[in-house]
């Protein structure tokens, strides 16, 4: 499609951004410019634990800091509590709107965060499949899609990697009703490859939406590397921000560092 047609269309058709609503002028879904600068500003709070912005933390969450290799990249960090941040609304949108604007600002900040590494090490993007982990049968049933799947689709369009679907899973319980622990066992309940016996010999990105404990990534990751993975790297929109628990008694840390 020419440019100049889109315009026209855009102009026919204004978009609207997905976190405030207001009309917008844009080829392609996008947020508004207050949103936007927002969402600069917060995607660039720092990592308690490395101090670096959410782009370029590599914190490893605490289920996968035992795997050797997991780069974790992030466009952001999601803090639940902080209902008025534009992160937040984000998310919301992300899994509420069956628009799907907010897909298209986390993948493509996602992908730009990719791709900025794989060229700083001279990485070919085009040598490598993006797939995602499946929701649960219940969580495609309360939002009526995947937004997963969707960032993940996104994200291989906006780098130019390639897509695939590798994972179902049967079954299981929601993640988010369940306790960390309990999410572990959950996640290596119900994730399966769908072609068990495949070799999958390439490198693969795992596209999730939001992290928190990394335990169906775990399992995912677990997964391509028995079935001859070379490389795994994971990419969540975004990430419950690092935090060490403050009670002396609890020195478990929902993220540690991979790399320290
Ligand atoms: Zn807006
Ligand atoms: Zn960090």
């Amino acid at each position: 499609m020419s440019s100049s047609f889109q315009q026209i269309l855009s102009l026919l058709f204004p978009r609207r951004c997905p976190v405030c609503g207001e009309m917008i002028r844009a080829a392609a879904p996008q947020l508004c410019e207050n949103c936007a600068a927002q969402w600069q500003k917060e995607s660039a709070l720092p990592c308690p634990l490395c101090q670096r912005k959410a782009r370029e933390c590599r914190c490893a969450p605490a289920a996968l800091s035992g795997i050797s290799n997991m780069v974790v990249y992030s466009a952001g960090f999601y803090d639940p509590g902080n209902t008025h941040a534009v992160t937040s609304r984000l998310v919301y949108a992300l899994k509420h709107r069956t628009d799907d604007g907010a897909a298209h600002a986390l993948a493509r900040d996602l992908a730009g965060v990719i791709l900025r590494d794989f060229l700083a090490e001279g990485e070919d993007i085009r040598t490598w499949t993006i797939t995602y982990a499946p929701r649960s049968a219940a969580g495609l049933a309360e939002n009526g899609f995947d937004q997963s799947r969707r960032l993940a689709k996104l994200c291989a369009r906006y780098s130019g990697a390639r897509f695939e679907e590798i994972f179902r899973r049967d079954g299981g319980e929601m993640q988010k009703h369940l306790a960390a622990d309990e999410r572990r066992t959950n996640a290596a309940a119900s994730i399966r490859l769908r072609h068990p016996g495949w070799t999958y010999s390439g490198k693969y990105i795992l596209v999730d939406d939001i992290v928190t404990t990394g335990a169906t990534l775990a399992e995912c990751a677990a997964l391509l590397r028995q079935s001859g993975a070379r490389s795994v790297v994971l990419a969540a929109a975004l990430r419950t921000r690092p935090k060490r628990k403050k009670r002396p008694e609890q020195t478990e840390l929902w993220f540690a560092p991979s790399e320290i």
